[in-house]
């Protein structure tokens, strides 16, 4: 695997590989790898000839009271996993590379309507950050595809909505959501659990699942939401939301309407976590 610091060097290298007719495929993320990255890379592996994996933790995507200067960084285990799954190519780009203006200087973005609800209202500015960095990767990789995990739903359709509306010739593919053997979503936040608050995480899912049962059952939507904030609050979450939803995001109101989603994002301590399950009642 080769790693790339400037863009200038990887385009060179990706106008190589498409001059050869090769398909290049792109993940974007944010370092700390785990096995819920991999598989992402796996599945843009499938659609590609050549995998580009980014490593970049955007300062512009975090809030001023967030994680973002003790966001885990490891980029030698990072870099050894990658190249340990046939990844072809690493951008590791710098904060000068990505915002050569400054990270005040730079040009905006702004996704209506779908950054303003669920996540979009608990970190303002959060979707902006993502849409901006995106963006930029988009034109720095030039892929044919992207991959990116349904565990982060709402950034996922903001994305697309993005690559949609402003003519990406990327195509986005979502990835399935990662599991640990107990059911919680794998995440590079989840090393900041405590032992005791690593348990208490499981109750995510398990909330999840019984947001689920409940609608198949025609539990009326907003009861189902109110009983999944409560269970949450009683083993020790601070919950931003538990909310079904369809899958475009917009309100659902019949329990057993097609494509819903289930999702919670809740804290425990200083650590956000964030899941979904999608369910499909038709
Ligand atoms: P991050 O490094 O957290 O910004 O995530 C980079 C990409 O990996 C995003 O597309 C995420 O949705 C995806 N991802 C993170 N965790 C998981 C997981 N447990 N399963 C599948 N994809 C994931």
């Amino acid at each position: 695997m080769k790693t790339f610091n400037s863009v200038a060097a990887l385009r060179t290298q990706i106008a190589d590989w498409k001059k050869a007719g090769l398909r290049i495929g792109f993940v974007p993320t944010m370092g700390n790898l785990h096995a819920g990255h991999f598989a992402l890379v796996e599945l843009a592996r499938q659609h590609s000839d050549k995998v580009v994996a980014s490593i970049f933790v955007n300062p512009t995507q975090f809030g001023p009271n967030e994680d973002y200067a003790r966001y885990p960084r490891t980029p030698d285990s990072d870099i050894n996993g990658l190249a340990g799954k046939a990844c072809d190519a690493l951008l590791l780009p710098s904060v000068e590379e990505m915002y050569p203006f400054g990270t005040m200087g730079c040009v905006q973005m702004h996704v209506p309507g779908i950054t303003d609800i669920l996540c979009g209202m608990h970190r303002p500015g959060h979707f902006n950050g993502v849409a901006q960095v995106v963006a930029r990767l988009f034109n720095m990789v030039q892929a044919d595809v992207a991959v990116f995990g349904r565990k982060d739903y709402q950034q996922l359709q903001v994305i697309r909505y993005m690559a949609t509306e402003m003519s990406f010739p990327t195509r986005i593919i979502p990835a399935p959501t990662l599991r640990e053997a107990d059911g919680l979503a794998m995440s590079s936040r989840n090393q900041y659990l405590e032992d005791e608050q690593r348990q208490t995480a499981t109750f995510i899912y398990q909330t999840l699942n019984f947001m689920k049962d409940q609608a198949s059952l025609g539990m009326p939507i907003h009861g189902i939401e109110a009983e999944a904030k409560q269970r949450l609050e009683m083993m020790g979450f601070v919950v931003d939301y538990a909310e079904i939803r369809r899958s475009d995001l917009s309100r659902a109101i019949e329990p057993n309407e097609k494509n819903l989603l289930a999702l919670i994002a809740a804290r425990l301590g200083r650590t956000r976590l964030i899941d979904n399950l999608e369910f499909d009642f038709a």
